[in-house]
């Protein structure tokens, strides 16, 4: 287990994935009957863009670093942005990039419930020390957010979400995002739930996005956005990243083309930056 994410915390990924984090929680919180979050892949669930990982990548300067602190932003942003002042207690400097387990944390009300597993023995006890100090949240470590999928589905609240956010360490993490998700769907068909992937081959993503068509029943509908920042021919590192959602919330189906239009502007690391939101079902 090499990957470690205080490496890239804030990149132009991380934007992606917790803006639209932030979109389908606001979506849950519309009801008041409380909801039920599943966070498989958590890591630390903080980060300082200052010590030495972030800096020595500066991977978030090109991602967060372009939005921080602005005021020219459409609606679907501001509470993820909000939320990162917030993280940095307003300072006009960016200090602090939050992770996903914050996030959802940042969102619970007192009788909504969040769980975050994860793998790595250290930063699973750094997780847990973050978050020790919120009832809402259990923290699993070191545990394998595959397996805890099947323990914990279906949730006693029937209502909330699932994010699958793994390190694609291994060539065959997408493999594994679908047995899991055949599994998961076994126990909770009404679920939404929310994978993240890196593109660095375009193909691997067609064949994953097709065989996760193959696997959900006729009632569940599946959204992707995919975002490529530059060139998807250029060698080096990811050029993109996309999000497949089963069961969408309607406030990222209504909301995305807003957001994805703006991120794309911002965050274009080249002329042939572009992104592409479709119905993997009809
Ligand atoms: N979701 C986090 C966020 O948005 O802030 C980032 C997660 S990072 C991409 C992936 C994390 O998954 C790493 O911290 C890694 O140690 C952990 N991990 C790898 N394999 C795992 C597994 N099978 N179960 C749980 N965690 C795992």
């Amino acid at each position: 287990m090499n990957y470690r994410h205080s490496y890239h915390a804030g990149n132009f990924a991380d934007v992606m994935k917790h803006a639209l984090l932030c979109l389908s929680l606001q979506h849950l919180q519309q009801k008041p009957k409380p909801f039920f979050v599943l966070d498989t892949h958590a890591g630390v669930g903080f980060y300082d863009v200052t010590d030495t990982p972030a800096q020595k990548t500066q991977e978030w300067v090109d991602g967060i670093g372009r939005l921080y602190q602005r005021q020219d932003i459409p609606n679907s942003l501001r509470h993820y942005l909000e939320l990162v002042e917030q993280a940095n207690a307003g300072s006009a400097e960016l200090k602090f990039y939050p992770g996903s387990p914050w996030f959802s944390a940042q969102m619970l009300r007192p009788d909504d419930r969040l769980i975050l597993c994860e793998l790595h023995p250290q930063d699973g006890l750094a997780l847990a020390e973050n978050f020790a100090t919120v009832p809402q949240v259990q923290v699993k470590t070191p545990a394998n957010g595959y397996q805890e999928l099947k323990a914990n589905l279906p949730p006693k609240e029937k209502r909330g979400m699932v994010l699958i956010d793994p390190p694609f360490e291994q060539t065959n993490e997408f493999e594994q995002v679908e047995k899991a998700l055949t599994a998961a769907l076994k126990r909770w068909q009404s679920g939404s739930y929310v994978v993240w992937y890196p593109i660095k081959n375009e193909q691997g993503v067609v064949e994953f996005q097709r065989a996760v068509k193959a696997l959900v029943g006729p009632g569940e509908n599946v959204f992707a956005i995919d975002f490529w920042v530059r060139s998807g021919l250029t060698a080096k590192g990811m050029n993109g990243c996309g999000m497949l959602f089963i069961n969408p919330p309607y406030r990222v189906v209504q909301e995305s083309p807003e957001l994805m239009a703006f991120l794309v502007k911002e965050l274009a690391q080249d002329a042939h930056a572009h992104y592409q939101l479709s119905w993997v079902t009809p």
